[in-house]
């Protein structure tokens, strides 16, 4: 072991820290004074360090499932093999029954694409892919493009091959609406608890939602 914290205790400790967040506004209500208020919300946040990884939050929710049982179009395929080594991001939405295929979506941009120039309608039961240059899993943003456009999949590929995919099993209009709303305000209440710490927000906004949708989607991530 070394000095490292192993995988095991890694989990455990991420569920114990998990476990007290679920109490944040009963630790709240124990301080005596704003002294005491202050040191909690310290511990709160370091506490939230521990529930979460900062830069990839989301892969260890995905069913690791081997590639070759990937059923998507050798079309997504093709394009996911020609931008998984890209240094920025770059993306493709396609609808083979609307006839819709958008490749090269980018502002050469690390860790985002904007797809704002696209049309709703166009979003709707279509499959979305990008690459992930630094290798991670579906982020909050993605989910929240998922979720809010009615994505039939989104996916993510990996530099080395490996793709991350999440697709809808059950989530319908009215509940997608719901969702949005949820995250929105989970945003809004994260990050006036953590204004020092906001890249966990969207770790922990992501935990919060997964557990909403974990029964109505598929997250799957094929691996080599
Ligand atoms: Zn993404």
């Amino acid at each position: 072991m070394g000095g490292e914290i192993t995988a095991t205790i890694k989990g455990a400790l991420r569920k114990s820290a998990q476990k007290v967040l679920e109490h944040t506004y009963e630790l709240k209500k124990t301080a005596k004074n704003a002294d005491e208020l202050k040191q909690i919300d310290e511990v709160i946040e370091h506490l939230y360090k521990v529930a979460e990884e900062a830069s990839d939050y989301s892969s260890r929710f995905a069913k690791k499932v081997l590639k070759n049982l990937d059923e998507v179009s050798s079309k997504i395929k093709n394009y996911e093999s020609s931008i998984q080594k890209l240094k920025y991001e770059e993306g493709m939405l396609l609808n083979n029954a609307k006839k819709i295929e958008i490749k090269k979506v980018t502002q050469k941009k690390e860790s985002s694409i904007n797809w704002v120039h696209i049309s709703d309608e166009k979003f709707v039961r279509s499959i979305i892919t990008h690459n992930h240059p630094n290798g991670s899993g579906l982020s909050l943003a993605d989910i929240k493009m998922f979720i809010g456009t009615r994505l039939s999949e989104v996916r993510a590929v990996t530099p080395e091959g490996t793709v991350y995919s999440m697709k809808n099993k059950g989530i319908s209009g009215k509940l997608s609406e719901q969702l949005i709303r949820k995250i929105k305000n989970q945003e809004d209440f994260a990050k006036a608890t953590l204004p020092n710490a906001p890249e966990y927000i969207d770790a922990f906004v992501f935990r919060l939602i997964w557990d909403d949708i974990k029964d109505l989607v598929d997250y799957v991530h094929y691996i080599n």
